[in-house]
């Protein structure tokens, strides 16, 4: 994912964030006044958080998940980690869901003189059901670390612990969880491949592009992206473009965030706008969000590794999807 340096929409929200602050802080002193004086002490305390509906996340059978990929090696594709990653991926979620269905193609990079065998793991609950919500990440990692700052470490590939492991890992837990509680529609886990190939974005996003232009019957009634939600302090705002395509969806997530007590992991604002697989589901009309947290000092650069991350924040990432697809009817 790359972070969208266009100024207008971030102005847009900066000045929406505004406005509504000011109706907050209006309004705010009155409604308090009241609750003190008419309602009882018990009833003013901060309620319990609510369960998630499902069976308990596993935050640190996940974290085992991290590590796993990362053992491999950057999963640049057409390295033999990429395909030992592949391989993990198929045999860790196969046992768990319904059906596995695999997309693969070839991607030329004429710039690279190069040609990628790509693949699309899609993990299927509940088939037969009518109403669809389908979980994405990716599982490749990039190939240049492009943010480092000498020239010969730029070209290295990076190991991908938060970016690429992270939702990854969550998505192979929350197969074993919804294996075991089965939810009333169909939950479709998509590990998208080449997301980050790049360098520049004419050659990103490879995987979500395929699945989105090539669904067949397994389009979604809507998509949500994890990415890069794995490391220490997890922090994840609405990312500005998901909240201008599906609010609605947003909301849910975030209410969720809430009422699991996360509200400190989910802050309820905006802050990045990103490019991310979403605007291309988005883009064929497929409404999808995505939950990132882009405040991490090492993105691509070659210390995002399992150190940097926590399997608290996988927890909290795999309770809060827990309840949006139990709740989900
Ligand atoms: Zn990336």
């Amino acid at each position: 994912m790359t972070r969208k340096a266009i100024a207008p929409l971030s102005a847009l929200f900066a000045a929406a964030t505004l406005v509504l602050s000011g109706c907050r802080a209006q309004t705010a002193p009155t409604a308090q006044a009241s609750q003190i004086t008419a309602t009882p002490a018990a009833q003013l305390s901060t309620p319990a958080p609510v369960g998630t509906g499902g069976p308990a996340f596993d935050g640190a059978r996940a974290f085992g998940f991290l590590k796993a990929q990362c053992a491999f090696g950057p999963r640049k594709p057409g390295t033999p980690p990429h395909e030992q990653c592949k391989s993990y991926i198929l045999t860790n979620i196969s046992p768990y869901v319904d059906k596995t269905v695999t997309q693969t193609w070839s991607y030329h990079d004429d710039a690279r003189h190069v040609t990628l065998p790509l693949t699309n793991i899609l993990g299927i609950i509940n088939p037969q059901a009518k109403k669809k919500i389908l979980l994405l990440t990716h599982w490749d990692t990039r190939p240049t670390a492009d943010q480092e700052l000498d020239a010969a470490n730029k070209k290295k590939p990076i190991m991908g612990a938060d970016d690429g492991a992270s939702g990854t890992a969550v998505l192979l837990e929350l197969a074993r969880a919804l294996h075991k509680q089965k939810p009333a529609v169909g939950i479709e886990l998509l590990f998208v491949d080449g997301e980050d190939w790049g360098p520049g974005e004419d050659k990103m996003y490879l995987g979500a592009i395929h699945f989105a232009s090539n669904p067949g019957e397994w389009r979604p009634d809507y998509a949500i992206l994890l990415d890069m939600i794995g490391d220490k302090g997890l922090t994840v705002y609405r990312e500005k473009s998901s909240q201008l395509m599906d609010p609605s969806l947003n909301d849910t997530v975030w209410a969720d965030a809430g009422l699991l007590g996360y509200r400190a992991q989910f802050p309820d604002a905006p802050k990045w706008q990103i490019s991310d697989d979403h605007d291309t589901f988005n883009a064929h009309g497929i409404p999808a969000i995505d939950l990132i947290d882009f405040d991490y000092a090492y993105w691509h650069t070659l210390g995002d590794t399992p150190d940097k991350c926590d399997p608290k924040s996988l927890q909290v990432i795999g309770e809060v999807m827990e309840k949006v697809i139990y709740d989900a009817r």
